[in-house]
């Protein structure tokens, strides 16, 4: 027997500790030396593989492994490093690779975005007429390694050349093809060194096969796997897609590989359906993804198993290799600190190293038959039916009003030309109004006082009587620069999503849910695993304070549902948009309670509602209809004479102006710092006719911006939107810019808003 075999696709880098960002910036700061660096990577890696190799898993990824960024390491390896770095050729060395990633004072960083759908980000490769040549042989390296210090038959993995490409900018999209022959040479030297070597199964990743592609991209990719497979014609491919069900299946699955690595948890019925009905090539290996390595949450044991059963109708199990939907970096690393959690959500919960667990269980349970491990599935599926039947996911009024919701008032009473006429009375605001985004530098007095409070060395009365003074600073301030909308600063939040997700049922923190970001930088996402509830105000009282200081308006500041819950781990026993639902509800009685408590400005921040932009076509327009639709349930309940603004950043917006204007709030602002000229473009080309304050100056640098740069950024914008709509504000928040810069630039900003009305 023992038939069916187990693969882990990538291990998180960051470490249990977070060990490894520990050591990158420990290293960056000059308290480590290179050397030691070197060395203490080197055990966290193989700490890593061992791991795993103690977990059975029978094919253990080698160079998942980075200093940073797979894509930065795989731009490296081909000495891809853009002319200003000052690169001469040979091994590209570790303060150059880190100068890329982070800038350094002669040159800035490279860009970096978003990988695929997830919130990791990765380096964009600049290509830039660059001549690519193999720098060295990384996954070698890291193949050899596992094999001599821990026996390891590791499975490298690459990036794929498609995806590479895909995802590399500085070359001229028609000259692909050329592009391709200059890389094509440089992915076969590598598989042929690691053919011979002796290496058995090389992991190729190309998730860009997911996403709409054409029917000549397919022939790129069929010309490109033709090639290696002739030049090594003794290696294994594992052709690996994920995140998404495979386009062009029946040509993808007929590529010259030994395996094709699919996804059964995102994009699994297609994936399931394809398979089942035009079949699987009888001479190829299914990596069948069935743990889910996006969530945080138990396997359902034995729906994998009848998922495997399913796939075994067309594929016998000695073809199928067990592994996780993904590489596991985007999940924490184990559950076993999580003690302080509720016991039923912490059963319920499996990290990178749990989930290995499970796919040996899976393994085991079909290789040895499900009695030998009866036990280890029933204790799995009584954790998951525990937590589903238990009080926090049995709110029925909760889930009755979500299942509802669009039976609950989503618009507004008038339209906003009524809106607009109201407001103007109401607030009689000068042309062209300054307001800001909301936060004001958390200098390290702010955070020092939240970690006394949090470890009980202060009270809550000695807290809060610290956030007032903050916030009369901060109200004197913004008066005394003659700002026309002011805000009280944030000082009490540490974390947008934090901040509610604490005060709202539903969610809860755990100690160790890392995952990495981008870099070193790692974030520890709530985790809504109940239905999500309001239980009493949660911004009324700093609002109110801020509100009784001046008599200019004061305005809210929330985040939005969307954004709460793209940046959280989300239950997935209901769908992310009854969830979004639930939170926009709750969210609806904190925005009704600052109306009366007078509040009546109120911006809801949507910064990430692109972050769960799905990856395929024709499901973008229905997540963006919910999503503005639970929008419009927080914010569509108050007078015509309350003000709602929202804020977005972080991405482009120029395909989303419907979206946006559908939100209906009565004014947006927006980050501007990367595309100034071309998002006003985009925004008079849809005509968008509600208050919109394009940012003035880009918050992401301490440099104090010139008042004529602004003048001219606030002319140019005039000359194409409605004057009577534009409002004066920064890019976004301030909390992470210093006191004096920020003082600096607010007067700047005034002052060329003053000017441009003097002009006018
Ligand atoms: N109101 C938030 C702030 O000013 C918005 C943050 C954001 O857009 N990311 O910090
Ligand atoms: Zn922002």
């Amino acid at each position: 027997m023992s038939a069916l075999k187990s693969s882990n696709l990538g291990y998180p880098r960051i470490g249990a500790n977070r060990e490894w960002k520990k050591a990158l910036e420990a290293f960056w700061a000059g308290k480590l030396s290179e050397e030691a660096f070197t060395k203490e990577l080197e055990t966290i890696r193989l700490q890593h593989l061992k791991k795993q190799q103690d977990k059975g898993i029978d094919l253990i990824p080698v160079n998942d492994f980075s200093w940073y960024d797979h894509m930065l390491d795989t731009a490296v390896m081909f000495g891809l490093v853009p002319e200003r770095f000052g690169y001469e050729g040979g091994v590209v060395p570790l303060k150059t690779y880190y100068a890329m990633a982070r800038g350094n004072q002669g040159a800035t960083a490279c860009e970096m975005t978003k990988w695929f759908n997830t919130n990791y980000h990765y380096i964009v490769p600049e290509l830039d007429g660059a001549e690519p040549v193999l720098t060295e042989n990384r996954p070698l390296t890291a193949y050899r390694e596992a094999k001599e210090k821990l026996g390891i038959e590791g499975k490298p993995v690459l990036v794929g050349l498609f995806t590479f490409l895909k995802l590399s900018k500085g070359y001229d999209t028609d000259a692909l093809d050329e592009v391709i022959q200059y890389f094509l040479p440089l992915y076969t030297q590598i598989l042929k060194e690691l053919e011979q070597e002796g290496v058995k199964w090389v992991q190729i990743d190309e998730p860009i096969l997911v996403t709409s592609l054409t029917q000549e991209d397919v022939a790129r990719v069929e010309a490109i796997y033709s090639a290696l497979r002739e030049a090594a014609p003794g290696i294994q491919i594992m052709l690996q897609t994920y995140f998404e069900s495979v386009e062009h299946y029946a040509q993808i699955v007929a590529l010259p590989v030994h395996g094709i690595g699919i996804d059964f948890v995102h994009g699994g019925e297609q994936n399931l359906n394809a398979i089942q009905t035009l079949g699987f090539p009888k001479d190829k290996v299914l990596g069948a993804g069935i743990v889910d390595g996006r969530n945080i949450w138990r396997t359902d044991i034995e729906a994998s198993l009848e998922l495997l059963t399913k796939l075994a109708e067309v594929v016998p199990y000695e073809r199928i290799i067990v592994q996780p939907s993904s590489s596991l970096l985007h999940v924490p690393v184990t559950t076993e600190p999580e003690v302080a959690l509720n016991p039923v959500l912490k059963n319920a919960l499996a990290y990178a190293d749990e989930k290995l667990d499970e796919i040996a269980l899976i393994v085991r349970a079909v290789n040895e038959g499900k009695e030998a491990v009866a036990a280890e599935i029933k204790s799995a599926t009584s954790a998951i039916e525990v937590l589903n039947s238990s009080k926090e996911r049995s709110r029925t009024d909760v889930q009755q009003a979500a299942a509802q919701a669009h039976e609950q008032p989503a618009s507004r009473t008038s339209s906003f030309d009524v809106r607009k006429g109201a407001q103007q009375a109401r607030w009689n605001l000068p042309f062209l109004p300054t307001t800001t985004i909301g936060s004001f530098p958390q200098t390290v007095e702010v955070r020092q006082a939240r970690q006394k409070w949090r470890k009980g060395e202060w009270d809550s009365e000695q807290y809060d009587a610290f956030v007032r003074d903050e916030i009369k600073t901060w109200m004197d301030l913004q008066e005394d620069i003659g700002i026309d909308v002011l805000v009280h600063g944030e000082f009490e939040r540490t974390d947008m999503v934090e901040f509610f997700g604490e005060k709202l049922d539903g969610f809860a923190f755990t100690k160790n849910g890392w995952v990495q970001s981008y870099g070193s930088r790692c974030v520890k996402p709530p985790v809504i695993y109940g239905d999500v509830a309001f239980v009493e105000a949660m911004t009324v009282k700093e609002s109110v304070y801020a509100q009784s200081l001046t008599s200019k308006p004061v305005k809210g500041m929330l985040t939005g549902p969307i954004t709460i819950l793209n940046w959280s781990f989300v239950r997935n026993d209901l769908s992310r948009e009854q969830v979004a639902y639930q939170i926009a509800l709750a969210l609806r009685e904190e925005v009704e309670a600052l109306e009366q408590a007078g509040i009546e400005m109120i911006q809801v921040d949507e910064p990430a509602i692109r972050e769960g932009l799905p990856l395929k076509e024709d499901q973008k327009q229905p997540y963006l209809d919910w999503s503005v639709f639970a929008f419009r349930l927080s914010t569509s309940t108050v007078k015509d004479t309350t003000q709602i603004h929202t804020h977005m950043c972080y991405c482009e917006f120029h395909d989303m102006i419907d979206s946006i204007r559908d939100l209906d709030a009565d004014v947006i602002s927006i980050e501007t710092s990367r595309s100034h000229g071309e998002l006003i473009f985009s925004f008079e080309e849809s005509t968008y006719n509600k208050g919109i304050g394009l940012g003035v100056y880009d918050i992401h640098s301490p440099r104090v911006p010139e008042v004529e740069e602004m003048v001219s950024m606030i002319e140019r914008a005039l000359r194409v939107l409605d004057p009577e709509l534009f409002w004066i504000n920064p890019d976004c928040g301030l909390k992470t810019r210093g006191k004096e810069e920020t003082v600096a630039s607010l007067r700047r900003m005034v002052e060329a808003a003053q000017q441009v009305r003097k002009a006018s």
